[in-house]
């Protein structure tokens, strides 16, 4: 008599999430997709099916645990059982479909979201790219080169050595699934002998080892849209791993990282640029020569008396939007720098001036307290 607990490896008040847990684990372990030919994992994924089906019942549990696992068995007795073949007594009933779905939704999960087979679908890969501001700015083609697991060209993805290696499932039919009776329900699964995908290959490709897909280097031009903003990410439909046996293959993101400017600092779509300013032009204001994004520089008008810190608003010399023609705008920002370094001669006039500024301020402070006075 088999023992549905050591099967799973559980003990016997073992919680129903532990009973769960130690199935998937079990059964992904020894899926017949992944032990292809091996008769004896096969049998051992039957027995952790059978083992599970009962286990992660209530009903049948109770039953399983007070009288073993004949009394299971019930009307329908000897080739019904779960190890047995999968003829025996059927009966369409309600639990048929609970246990169906509790079946597909577990290997959905596992296997990528596919109903009707569990081959899975191509993983999705993840690629970094650094492009420069001017690229972000006019959009850029740009090759990337990556390692990404490609349907086996030898075979054409079917793992097969030849069209003839690959025949039709005996246990299913090609069906990919199988019905078998449990005393008075009859259920659904996965065919355990194929994995679901209703063939059976007899002599697997040399190139894949039966597997259908290869690991290959792979490049692919990618088109950066303009204004493209740090950390957007891009995603390439079906450019991921290709997936089992002819099933979809995953994406490919695309992570863009917008290396740093000399000159510029960007905050969205405007542009920062920091314009170093000697005190006699910001006092006297100035025509300067500031860069573009575009390419070469502009002249602005910088006003008298402009102080330090004070941004410059150049409209629409910013990155682009995104699909638009509208750009950010450019913001000049000012920074006034203290010579150093002076000459006598301009130390002199400085001195001068600043006498100029002091009896300026002593007119000024001494019209203010008469108006007090007065
Ligand atoms: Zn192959
Ligand atoms: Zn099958």
């Amino acid at each position: 008599m088999a023992d549905y607990y050591r099967t799973l490896g559980v003990p016997k008040n073992a919680s129903d999430e532990e009973i769960k847990s130690a199935f998937r684990k079990l059964a992904l372990k020894y899926h017949p997709d992944r032990n292809p030919g091996n008769k004896e994992a096969e049998n051992k994924f039957k027995e952790i099916n059978e083992a599970y089906e009962i286990l992660s019942n209530p009903e049948k549990r109770k039953i399983y645990d007070a009288y073993g696992e004949d009394a299971l068995k019930g009307a329908a007795g000897g080739p019904g059982g779960f190890s047995g073949g999968f003829g025996g007594f059927s009966q369409q009933g309600d639990f048929s479909d609970i246990f169906g779905d509790v079946f597909e939704n577990f290997f959905g999960d596992q296997m990528g979201g596919r109903r009707s087979s569990s081959r899975r679908r191509g993983a999705d890969l993840k690629y970094k790219a650094e492009i420069s501001l001017e690229e972000a700015f006019n959009g850029a083609k740009i090759e990337i080169k990556y390692d990404k697991r490609s349907s086996c060209k030898t075979c054409g993805g079917s793992g097969a050595q030849s069209k003839s290696s690959v025949k039709k499932c005996p246990s299913c039919g090609g069906r990919g699934r199988v019905q078998y009776s449990q005393g008075f329900f009859s259920f659904t699964q996965t065919c355990p002998k194929c994995g679901g995908s209703g063939e059976i290959i007899s002599s697997p490709c040399k190139d894949c080892g039966g597997l259908g897909i290869v690991k290959e280097k792979s490049s692919l031009n990618v088109k950066i849209p303009a204004g493209v903003e740090d950390g957007s990410v891009l995603r390439v439909s079906g450019a991921g791993d290709a997936g089992e046996k002819g099933s979809s293959p995953g994406d490919l993101y695309i992570e863009i990282s917008v290396r740093h400017h000399p000159h510029f600092e960007r905050d969205r779509q405007d542009l920062i640029y920091e314009l170093p300013l000697d005190m006699a032009d910001a006092a006297l204001g100035c025509e300067a020569e500031v860069p573009v994004i575009d390419g070469g520089r502009i002249k602005i008008k910088v006003p008298e008396g402009v102080q330090f810190g004070k941004i410059l608003r150049v409209s629409e010399k910013g990155m682009p939007y995104a699909n638009s023609r509208k750009r950010g705008d450019l913001l000049v920002r000012v920074k006034v720098e203290t010579p150093s370094h002076l000459t006598s001669e301009q130390k002199e006039l400085l001195r001068k001036f600043s006498e100029s500024l002091k009896q300026q301020k002593e007119k000024e402070n001494s019209s203010f307290f008469k108006k007090i006075f007065d």
